[in-house]
């Protein structure tokens, strides 16, 4: 679109005065109304924080001496770890440093063969560090009904090194002419006003990096502050990044409208030309013009509001303190908002009126959960106000943006009376999860897109802690955590070459948006659990109170997060571990271990050794290289038949190491990685597998429940790499008649769903239902339909009616029809967990009115319960009605644009529907393409779900070529690196059908000859 300037308006914001009244001579800000970072103690002046530390720091030498002493004997695990990981770290330094590969963060520019400073040349996608911004002036005016925005920015910033060209992020931004450069004077206030109109030229744009440069006539000199004015225009994005419009019809049929922003990781440049780096830290001062009877929103709180001679209003907001500008945020709209004070900040939930009632649960829980982590953090939350606020549209369940965290509805809003039980856990997390953030993602920051994982480790580690502190009962760090189906996923994933350590390399852009993946996510977060496990949690959460008050306000890297954790070791308990060097082969090298006990009987000695664990056998040959050797320290943490109330821990370096065990019997069973603490695999020798399995079979409940769902799950990847027989994996299977716990089930029945899928079209598929549903009838004939009231069996009641429906129980099936018909025709309400299996059961086996009526629910059903209906509408036999529905999922007026991936999900799950998934898939590749691969989550979600079935040669043979033909396209984009994981997964299937499928097919014969 050629640039509008007739539109360009005339703004509030000054001319290039740089917010000079919020300034200070330093170029810092006053910011009214923000707190800067405080310990949650009193606050007290800076004698008396002098005089308390040095009182403080006696105290701790004094304890730290007697600790000392202590300390050997009172903890098994950091005794054991210090001696075990002291005394060697000299030699593993030198590597551990050749490992680190910190993102490339050098000056572009060129030196000229005079040495004076050269031109621009874009050689590297990230800015240069000769200019930081201090301060954004910003205002922004959408106009819904030009489907544009337009937006004036005065930019404050410092010159670090003379250059003579300024390099900013702007992305599809139409750049007005009169861009106004001003000197503001030195870092000490002299020489304000000098030297204005250095810019030469017309801004120029170099798209692959999304960068705009303007040329200037003479170099910005260092120490000095100056002031860019820039006024410019764009349109709306239609894929929910940038600055974005959702329409929806309001009651009384009237169509209103929300304006909001996704920013992360890189969308601000689609909103104002800014430094679009999280290193590039500033303060924001926002204003808002919007239509009278709609409300702004943004991180601050309101300032005030003023008319405008145009009719309109411009909401001011009050100055932010520093942060990245991934995490600016922007929202009009006319919603609905209740609020409560929590600690001194205002607490508020924002919906649209039609479902404001569900706005509640995130209410209570929230300030719950908010409170907890404020508690956790040991700082005071440092904004006046948080708002959570549920979006029609959003491309991520939630965002952390400062102080104003927005939802996709779905994820933040729910009927406690109608929720079943895994949503209210997945939305309880997911506001924890949000929130944690505001101190470890938004007070702290990662210093570049390869630290992602800090702040998301933490944020789901955060969110596990605030839900257990908030319900104990459900056991969520212990045991749900263990059974989600991400940290099932990301053991699976990061078993396979296309894996990449979780401190990610980026090289370009497509980098970024790639490392948003289970690794950053749920990896990090197992590794660092591991950690806090070995540290203690008391020390680990002093560890990082620690941290986040040493770097407050500005960015960090892994070092100084392990830093933070060893000081908290040495004061607190007076134990010197270098967590660098224990943690640096997990963090720095892609996979994890396997480890192999093999018992010697007669002298009681366990032998252990630990190789990397890869799901296909040749894949070895394709690693990359690692300055770790595929090697680990490893936490084992081990116990033995009645020895389970204090099992001690063992720390495996090196290939090898070896156990003596004397006590234990040659009857006895070992079990290593207890409540699987630790990010690896255990295999032992046959004779252990086999007193396992008669353990289980005796008496299951001596093993925990997490024990016994890792035990299958170790089993079953095992078998797939070619470590185990398949058979000792069912054979573990073989007592789940009297299992009555939920997580066991979980994994076996995800597990099962993976098998069923590759069977799916051979003659053993009859054999493999029926077995399931000989293990699965037991606990139906206990559980059944009738209501429970714990967490746990209500989970384990959905589980096991979807799985038995699913696989064809005909008593299953029929009374969920009968509740679907009781529903559709008379009303009767459906306890919530029981909908999944009811809803998709009753829309399988009806008929086209019932379809439709299942699409009419979807179209106007509440949040959350609406994508119960759109799951079931992939319930058929028929093809051409999942043609259709991919067909729908096309269309936004019909779908959202995020909800189109949840129908693959679906269709791929039905027997029928892969195939037909992937064709349609590459028939509108340029949709997709264009629609998903420049954003986070959706296209690597899309890639991962068409091809996750796939299981013979033909498949990889189609895919490689879809690759070849179509790489191009995602240069730059998200992508690529999931159709590499597809390539090796379908590899991995192909081998496990090849290597398996005859013992399983004999095993089942057997297994259900009897019935
Ligand atoms: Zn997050």
């Amino acid at each position: 679109m050629p640039p509008q300037k007739d539109r360009f308006v005339n703004f509030i914001v000054g001319p290039s005065k740089g917010g000079e009244n919020h300034h200070d001579q330093d170029g810092e800000i006053h910011m009214a109304g923000v707190r800067m970072y405080t310990a949650k103690s009193t606050p007290c002046n800076r004698l008396a924080v002098a005089i308390a530390v040095i009182a403080v720091c006696l105290v701790l030498i004094l304890t730290a001496c007697l600790l000392v002493t202590l300390f050997a004997r009172q903890s098994t695990q950091c005794s054991n770890l210090t001696s075990e990981l002291d005394g060697n770290s000299a030699g593993d330094k030198d590597v551990a440093n050749r490992g680190t590969q910190e993102p490339e963060f050098g000056p572009i520019t060129t030196p000229a063969s005079n040495g004076s400073v050269g031109n621009p040349h874009p050689r590297s996608f990230r800015l240069p560090i000769t200019l930081k911004p201090l301060h954004y002036e910003l205002e922004l005016r959408p106009d819904i009904s030009s489907n544009s925005f337009a937006g004036a920015v005065v930019i404050r910033f410092q010159c670090y090194s003379p250059t003579r060209f300024i390099l900013l992020h702007s992305t599809e931004l139409d750049i007005a002419d009169s861009i106004e450069l001003t000197e503001v004077g030195q870092g000490d206030g002299r020489g304000a006003g000098e030297a204005p109109g250095l810019l030469t030229g017309e801004p120029e744009f170099f798209t692959p990096y999304a960068f705009m440069k303007l040329q200037l006539d003479g170099p910005l000199k260092k120490g000095h502050i100056y002031s860019l004015k820039i006024r410019y225009h764009a349109k709306f994005s239609d894929k929910l990044m940038g600055l974005y419009v959702s329409k929806y019809e309001a009651n009384h049929g009237k169509t209103k409208y929300v304006v909001a922003s996704f920013l992360s990781p890189n969308g601000a440049r689609l909103v104002f030309p800014c430094f679009d780096e999280p290193s590039f830290k500033a303060n924001y001062t926002i204003t808002i013009v919007h239509e009278q009877g709609y409300t702004a929103l943004s991180n601050m709180p309101e300032e005030k509001r003023v008319p405008t001679k145009d009719g309109l209003v411009a909401t001011h907001f009050m100055t932010t303190p520093k942060m990245s500008t991934y995490l600016v945020a922007f929202i009009v709209c006319d919603f609905w908002q209740e609020s409560r004070t929590v600690d001194n900040t205002r607490f508020s939930v924002w919906a649209r009126e039609e479902v404001f009632n569900d706005t509640l649960f995130a209410l209570e829980y929230g300030t719950r959960a908010f409170t907890f982590l404020e508690d956790y953090s040991g700082l005071e939350y440092p904004l006046p106000k948080i708002d959570l606020i549920a979006l029609p549209q959003s491309i991520a369940a939630g965002m952390e943006n400062w102080g104003l965290l927005t939802f996709k509805e779905s994820h933040m809003l729910l009927d406690p009376n109608e929720a079943s039980s895994d949503t209210s856990q997945e939305i309880a997390t997911i506001i924890g999860h949000e929130i944690a953030h505001q101190w470890y993602s938004n007070l702290v920051t990662q210093e570049y897109w390869g630290e992602l994982w800090m702040k998301e480790c933490f944020a789901n580690l955060l969110a596990y802690l605030a839900l257990d502190h908030i319900h104990p009962e459900r056991n969520m760090m212990d045991e749900l955590s263990l059974a989600t189906e991400e940290f099932l996923r990301v053991m699976l994933l990061d078993a396979l070459p296309t894996s990449h350590a979780i401190q990610g390399t980026i090289n370009d852009i497509s980098d970024i948006l790639n490392n948003f993946d289970l690794t950053s996510y749920y990896k990090s977060e197992a590794v660092v659990r591991m950690l806090r496990y070995l540290v203690g949690s008391d020390v680990f959460q002093s560890g990082m109170t620690k941290f986040l008050q040493t770097h407050a306000y500005s960015n960090a890297k892994a070092t100084d997060l392990w830093d933070a954790l060893s000081e908290a070791l040495r004061t607190d308990r007076g134990t010197r571990i270098n967590i660098t060097d224990f943690m640096d082969p997990w963090m720095l090298q892609m996979g994890y271990p396997v480890v192999t006990m093999t018992r010697d009987y007669q002298t009681r000695i366990v032998e252990m050794s630990q190789e990397p664990f890869l799901l296909h056998p040749d894949a070895i040959n394709r690693l990359p290289s690692s300055p770790y050797g595929y090697q680990w320290r490893i936490p084992i943490l081990y116990s033995y038949a009645d020895q389970l109330a204090q099992p001690p821990i063992h720390v495996l370096r090196g290939t090898s190491g070896s156990l003596s065990v004397q006590e234990m019997g040659t009857d006895q069973w070992i079990l290593a990685n207890m409540k699987r603490t630790g990010f690896y695999r255990t295999n032992y020798d046959e004779a252990n597998w086999d007193l396992l399995i008669k353990q289980l079979r005796e008496d299951h409940t001596v093993i925990s429940a997490s024990n016994r769902a890792m035990l299958i799950d170790d089993a079953f990847h095992l078998a797939t790499a070619g470590r185990l027989s398949i058979t000792v994996a069912l054979n573990l299977t073989t007592y789940l008649h009297k299992e009555r716990e939920y997580v066991p089930w979980k994994v076996t029945l995800q597990l099962m769903g993976y098998v069923a899928r590759m069977l799916s079209f051979t003659s053993s598929y009859g054999n493999l239902k029926k077995y399931i549903e000989q293990q699965l009838l037991p606990v139906y004939r206990d559980i059944g339909w009738n209501h429970t009231d714990s967490h746990g069996a209500r989970l384990l009641q959905g589980e096991v009616l979807k799985a038995l429906c699913s696989y064809g129980n005909e008593d299953c099936i029929s009374k969920a029809n009968s509740l679907f018909k009781n529903h559709v025709e008379h009303g009767k309400r459906i306890p919530p967990d029981l909908k999944p299996c009811v809803y998709q059961v009753g829309v399988a086996n009806g008929n086209s009115s019932t379809r439709e009526y299942a699409w009419e629910q979807y179209r106007s059903g509440t949040t959350g319960e609406n994508l119960l209906w759109l799951a079931s509408l992939a319930g058929t036999t028929e093809p051409w009605l999942l043609c259709r529905f991919m067909e729908r999922s096309l269309d936004p007026s019909l779908v959202p644009v995020v909800d189109t991936v949840e129908v693959f999900k679906h269709v791929v799950n039905n027997p029928i529907g892969g195939y037909l998934a992937w064709n349609f898939f590459r028939q509108h590749w340029d949709i997709f393409v264009e629609r998903y691969s420049g954003g986070i989550f959706l296209m690597n979600g899309l890639i991962d779900t068409v091809t996750k079935w796939f299981s013979t040669d033909f498949h990889l043979k189609e895919l490689r070529e879809f690759i070849a033909g179509n790489e191009l396209s995602l240069i730059g984009k998200a992508g690529m690196k999931n159709f590499r994981q597809a390539e090796e997964t379908t590899a991995v299937n192909v081998h496990w059908m090849e290597t398996n499928y005859e013992d399983i097919k004999q095993w089942l014969e057997e297994a259900v000859s009897g019935d």
